[in-house]
């Protein structure tokens, strides 16, 4: 094991991931992370969803370095820089226009937590209403006003404030199956008795990453726009980690078909992991007095140039999407495969693209300690939901079909040896 003494002396408690995987990591390439002691770790958790093109990736690495050669500018607030330009077109040209979408892009401070304030912000501007519906097991950000929208307790404790402005409703399938949790957001708008403030808005994940993968049904996500619009209420879809590629298209709403008023965008917008976040509005809703939503660091422009360099090398045309949906089938079939292998542990198998997860509401202790044997077995793992019960497969969507079969022989593995 390295010696990790200095961040145990001197690096707050609040410390995490080095808890789960105690190395000192030191240099990447794609999905492989290298310790400083020269130990190989495959990566599936793809730096909770920021690493999409994997680590290092050479085509960013050469934009970026070209870049910094010519003399371009770093930071640039929010004025206006040829980086930031060319940006801005590429993703109108191969991300929007290609989808039918029309979206203004709000360049936010460069977490998706900040994306997240800026939407609901504008969203309770825009409509005058401060009340926002969010979800069981949502996740989306730990500032406050994102932290009131995410469900998680131990998040939500640390807060350290009463939480307001936000009422939680069942998610699709919290009730289990067979069960429209949609049946009870429409009965109490209809109700005026029910004590459900009309909301400004509904944040949603089409696919919960943080809390558990939970996979929405493209029939209740139409089904929530269309109660959403017809009472004038925005809704906001937090792609902020299953956005990108994740969910094996762009945008994890394009399968549902719907068109959000709202849309957060972080974690692997910039590509290269340098930080950057995005609020995509439609035209009526951005109604920002400029320089409303301010902050310091919203123009990170060695991010524009990766993130450009991102959306031409791979969102051209459709063969990204097609491998992304080679590796999903192959990530589905091996995970079908050990939940059969394993009965005891009355595995279920969630997810979409390459965002899947093998959860264990009866051993909900497993999935860490898989996480843990598979770690000592060269594989970097995280796990996810209420009770961290699930084993979240995150891999980058670059992976090869050879380097997912032995992150998976590994999880397999383990699972023999913890019985
Ligand atoms: N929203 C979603 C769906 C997320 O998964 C996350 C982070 O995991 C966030 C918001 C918050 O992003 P950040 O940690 O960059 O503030």
């Amino acid at each position: 094991m390295s010696d990790l003494a200095v961040f145990d002396q001197y690096e707050s408690e609040v410390r995490g991931y080095i808890r789960s995987f105690p190395v000192i990591f030191d240099r990447a390439h794609g999905s492989v992370l290298v310790a400083e002691d020269g130990r190989e770790y495959l990566d599936f958790f793809s730096g909770a969803g920021v690493l999409n093109y994997g680590h290092n990736n050479p085509v960013f690495t050469r934009a970026l370095i070209e870049y910094l050669e010519s003399g371009g500018i770093i930071h640039g607030l929010d004025m206006a820089t040829a980086a930031k330009r060319e940006f801005i077109a590429a993703f109108q040209r191969l991300v929007l226009e290609p989808r039918g979408l029309d979206y203004k892009l709000q360049f936010t401070g460069p977490t998706g937590a900040n994306a997240v304030e800026a939407a609901l912000k504008v969203a309770r501007q825009a409509t005058g209403r401060s009340n926002v519906v969010a979800f069981t097991n949502g996740f989306h950000g730990l500032s406050l006003g994102a932290l009131a929208a995410t469900g998680n307790e131990k998040y939500r404790a640390a807060g350290g404030v009463t939480l307001g402005g936000v009422t939680r409703l069942p998610y699709d399938g919290y009730l289990g199956e067979g069960v429209d949790t949609l049946d009870l957001f429409e009965r109490m708008l209809d109700d005026p008795g029910s004590g459900l403030d009309l909301p400004a808005a509904v944040i949603v994940e089409a696919i919960q990453g943080e809390g558990g993968i939970n996979v929405a049904r493209p029939e209740w996500l139409r089904r929530l726009r269309e109660i959403t619009e017809a009472r004038g209420i925005l809704l906001i879809v937090d792609d902020i980690q299953a956005g990108v590629g994740r969910s094996g298209a762009f945008f994890s709403f394009e399968e549902s078909g719907i068109v959000p008023d709202l849309v957060t965008v972080s974690k692997s917008i910039s590509a290269s992991g340098l930080p950057m976040a995005l609020l995509l509005l439609r035209p009526e809703v951005d109604v920002w007095e400029p320089g409303a939503h301010t902050g310091t660091f919203r123009g990170n422009n060695l991010a524009f140039v990766s993130a450009r360099a991102a959306l031409e090398t791979y969102w051209a045309d459709s063969a990204f999407t097609d491998a992304i949906a080679d590796r999903s089938a192959q990530l589905r079939d091996a995970l079908t495969a050990i939940a059969a292998d394993f009965p005891a542990a009355q595995f279920t198998v969630r997810g979409r693209g390459l965002m899947y997860g093998l959860a264990s509401p009866s051993r909900p202790e497993l999935a860490g300690a898989v996480s843990q044997e598979a770690f000592k077995h060269g594989l970097v793992i995280e796990t996810s939901g209420g009770r961290d019960e699930v084993l979240k497969f995150l891999p980058a969507l670059t992976i090869s079909a050879d380097e997912l079969n032995r992150g998976l022989g590994v999880v397999r593995e383990a699972l023999a040896t913890l019985g």
